[in-house]
């Protein structure tokens, strides 16, 4: 059976009612028949039948033993960094999502938890940040905006042999597979320890909720973190939980979609005169798109450009004109969303060192949504030609000055 069929058929008919649809059990408690004798759940933070399949779906989906549902994307990053212990170091991708470096550094640092960021494209550089302290190595692949690769089977190769190699603890490998989805990368097949998602973007894919997961590929490691979900508390509640497996349902389908879309995209910016640089994985002149290609299905629905007017003029009243692509932060949803990182997601950020990690100022992030592909070129056709002609008329002064 292919994925898809497998994944639409995995998701259980009610076997009290025969329901279709997976239900909704809104309550925080069950009856017990006898103290300890229940029916498998005993309390709704510790078990919701509805939030278990959606934990049975997503294991599944990843290739692991065990899924866990969080309130939020941070939720289930903050449980990975609670199976640390004080005095523990972690290495990870220097271009992190934003979210994730403030936990690290303004809450986890000051338990004693240390983060060295490296460019984790280059594993040579993984290895060179190892020391017996290291216990997990933290990687998006691929990252936001400029959608850098990390080869998760390297990396991992790296992880394992620290181990062997004497050191006093073994290094957790865990991949952020947000951008990507399972239904393109699935990191725990290629030897990682833990997958984390912000279920808010792609695995909703409706812009609809707010939600987190955690996969383990091995069940000791599963127990661990949902001892660590049921203890700090910060679950998926249910109906938040039916959204997203609705959400998966036709992830496969939209994912296809949204990748031919935005592989469309970028080949149509790479020769609009006002672009300059396109980053987007699927392009042969990527630098990542080999190991893209070598570690994944598809090269999924993000595209990043900056603009040759490097400003944040120019991109402000590039994003400020596009009709269908809607400037809002986040992404992965079925409505087109185009932001601007420089003054967005990446705001807080020192400007010279975000510049260094090719966020510059006229760097423009769009999530390609599912709206008919030649309607979404048209729109930023439009937008770039508007640029194009302001640039022009600029330079017409700027020779009537001269003359
Ligand atoms: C959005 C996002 C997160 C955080 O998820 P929330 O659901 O917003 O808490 C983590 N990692 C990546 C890559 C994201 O895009």
């Amino acid at each position: 059976m292919q994925a898809t069929t497998q994944l639409i058929h995995s998701i259980p008919v009610d076997p009290l009612t025969g329901a279709i649809s997976v239900p909704i059990y809104q309550t925080s408690t069950f009856v017990q028949d006898a103290p300890g004798v229940n029916k498998g759940y005993d309390y709704a933070r510790t078990g919701n039948p509805t939030r278990a399949t959606l934990e049975g779906l997503v294991a599944q989906l990843e290739g692991g033993s065990t899924g866990v549902a969080f309130a939020s994307g941070l939720a289930a990053i903050d449980a990975v960094v609670k199976l640390l212990q004080s005095g523990d170091e972690i290495i990870a991708c220097d271009d992190i999502y934003g979210g994730a470096f403030r936990l690290f550094e303004q809450v986890y640092k000051k338990f004693g938890i240390t983060v060295h960021y490296v460019d984790t494209s280059n594993p040579e550089a993984v290895f060179q940040a190892l020391t017996p302290k290291t216990r997990l190595i933290w990687i998006e692949t691929p990252t936001n905006p400029t959608l850098k690769i990390t080869d998760i089977r390297a990396v991992s190769k790296i992880a394992k042999a620290h181990k062997a190699g004497g050191s006093d603890g073994r290094v957790l490998l865990c991949v952020d597979n947000t951008f990507a989805t399972p239904a393109l990368q699935q990191p725990l097949l290629l030897g990682a320890d833990l997958v984390v998602h912000s279920g808010t973007k792609y695995l909703g894919g409706h812009s609809d909720l707010i939600a987190g997961l955690v996969v383990t590929a091995d069940a000791e490691l599963g127990q661990q973190v949902k001892f660590l979900q049921n203890a700090s508390g910060a679950i998926l509640g249910p109906f938040d939980s039916w959204l997203l497996i609705r959400g998966i349902e036709t992830l496969h389908l939209r994912i296809r979609q949204h990748s031919a879309s935005a592989r469309a995209i970028a080949a149509f910016l790479e020769g609009h005169p006002v672009v300059d640089k396109v980053y987007y994985p699927g392009l042969p002149t990527h630098p990542g798109h080999l190991v893209a290609a070598g570690q994944s299905k598809g090269f999924g629905g993000i595209v990043s450009f900056s603009l040759k007017e490097d400003s944040i003029e120019a991109a402000t009243a590039f994003v400020t004109s596009t009709e269908l692509f809607k400037l809002a932060e986040s992404l992965g949803g079925i409505k087109s969303l185009v932001s601007h990182p420089a003054q967005m997601t990446h705001k807080t950020i020192p400007a010279e060192k975000r510049r260094a990690a090719g966020v510059v100022d006229g760097l423009i992030r769009l999530s390609t949504g599912l709206e008919d592909t030649e309607d979404l070129i048209a729109d930023l056709r439009q937008a770039l030609d508007r640029l194009e002609l302001k640039a022009e008329k600029a330079e017409k002064k700027e020779e009537k000055v001269y003359a």
